[in-house]
């Protein structure tokens, strides 16, 4: 089947005025303005209302945490203070409510425009010991691409640590498990619809041994590999107090300066720093919105992609954000940096829109997603202007995240439209939000 999205209000791709040819899940072909497709199409559809940019690409979240948006005990924390409230209550998590709260996360994320889901789920209590197995189904049943990485924590508060003991597992159990999802799931192929990426939680919650034990089965399969580092400068004592060094060294001990690897966060580097993570080509996810709630600070993300690091975009989880927005993140992207860099002329829409595509899929190693060009997968966002909040907007591409967009009309990934009418295809939202909202109530 080879269908013609025709003629589009506007296009975040070159050439592409007249539209785009989708077959076999691909772009095949961009049409210029007043173009036609070299070959026949057994279908088109006419785009005239929709602006289409590339499908966006979170690579930082906890599905788990919608259960915990704006919690009383836990709002108006930074993070240190917040985790030490959220881990006990956190420690209820039971399979049902893990589920929904993956369901919700991968259909808010959809809706917002986000065609490739990332999770960082490090929360495995015994009822939830197949975490990652839940995932891959619930993102696969919805049609959404999804990196899922196998997290781990192996220190708790036995180990002096904050999570209780129950969510942490041996590290041997761990490392098991990690060759046991991706020897199932792990598809590295052209178009793959699920990777495996491995993540341990955070040098306050895991060892050293467990990080280098980690880089290297990521080696043997050739993974991806994902942390938290540098988010608060209570983690930087941390390391200082436990190590004796810097969260950047505690990295080069575990053996990942190495392109393979992208961290959450990536704030409290120095310039120094950011050269060092450029030259070996880790990549960072930039999270705005969470930096912001939890006042962790700023991500330097022209020092790192001057020095050659891949600067992707995250919503973070949901208890720090508290949505899972990816259209909402990339508005708070652009404000976020104009103010931090005293600049307008240096920071654009389309450089926020870069990072959450272009910049997100080299985080996650992947040269088949983040633009719309020939051979890339069909994985675009369709936005209407058709809300109050356009009325007026001229350059439509910048209305986008000017006036706050925030819900796709269509989305299609790898050529299936899995988002229609606003509404996404085959799930009983009111239904979701009904159950979820139940099992959130458990965390009370
Ligand atoms: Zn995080």
């Amino acid at each position: 089947m080879r269908i013609w999205i025709k003629n589009p209000l506007a296009i975040l791709a070159e050439n592409a005025d007249g539209g785009v040819v989708v077959e076999n899940g691909r772009i095949v072909e961009l049409i210029a303005s007043g173009g036609e497709p070299l070959r026949p199409v057994d279908q088109w559809w006419d785009a005239r209302r929709h602006v289409i940019i590339p499908g966006l690409i979170n690579t930082h979240h906890h599905f788990f945490q919608t259960l915990s948006r704006a919690h009383p005990q836990a709002i108006n924390k930074q993070l240190f203070p917040w985790l030490t409230t959220l881990y006990p209550i956190w420690g209820r998590l039971d399979r049902d409510m893990f589920r929904l709260g993956v369901r919700v996360a991968l259909t808010e994320l959809l809706m917002s425009g986000c065609t490739t889901a990332m999770d960082h789920n490090y929360m495995f209590p015994p009822d939830v010991r197949d975490a990652v197995d839940i995932e891959v189904q619930e993102a696969r049943a919805l049609g959404i691409r999804a990196t899922i990485t196998r997290g781990s924590i192996s220190l708790s508060v036995k180990d002096g640590a904050v999570p209780p003991d129950h969510v942490a597992q041996d590290e041997d159990e761990i490392l098991a498990d990690c060759e046991r999802v991706v020897g199932l799931y792990h598809d590295a192929s052209e178009g793959s619809m699920t990777q495996i990426a491995l993540a341990p939680c955070a040098p306050m919650s895991v060892s050293l041994r467990l990080m280098r034990e980690s880089a290297a089965l990521a080696e043997k399969h050739d993974l991806r590999l994902h942390t938290h580092l540098a988010e608060t400068e209570d983690e930087e004592a941390f390391c200082l107090e436990k190590f004796g060094y810097r969260p950047i060294d505690w990295l080069e001990d575990a053996h990942w300066l190495q392109p393979r690897v992208w961290l959450g966060h990536g704030i409290h580097f120095t310039c120094d720093d950011c050269e060092k993570l450029g030259r070996h080509g880790v990549g960072v996810c930039h999270c705005p919105t969470s930096n912001a709630v939890l006042a962790s600070g700023f991500c330097k993300t022209r020092e790192l992609e001057a020095a050659g690091s891949p600067v992707g975009l995250g919503v973070d989880g949901s208890a720090s954000n508290d949505g899972s927005n990816m259209m909402e993140e990339v508005r708070h992207a652009l404000m976020v940096n104009r103010l931090h860099y005293k600049s307008a002329e240096d920071v654009t829409h389309r450089d926020a829109l870069r990072w959450a595509t272009e910049g997100s899929a080299r985080c996650l190693g992947r040269k088949d997603i983040g633009r719309i060009a020939v051979g890339m997968q069909a994985d675009m966002a369709f936005f209407t202007l058709d809300e109050l909040r356009f009325s007026g907007a001229h350059d439509p591409i910048a209305a986008l995240v000017h006036c706050g967009a925030n819900r796709a009309d269509r989305m299609m990934v790898a050529g299936q439209w899995r988002v229609e009418d606003r509404m996404p295809v085959g799930v009983d939202l009111e239904r979701l939000m009904i159950e979820h909202s139940a099992a959130a109530r458990k965390f009370l």
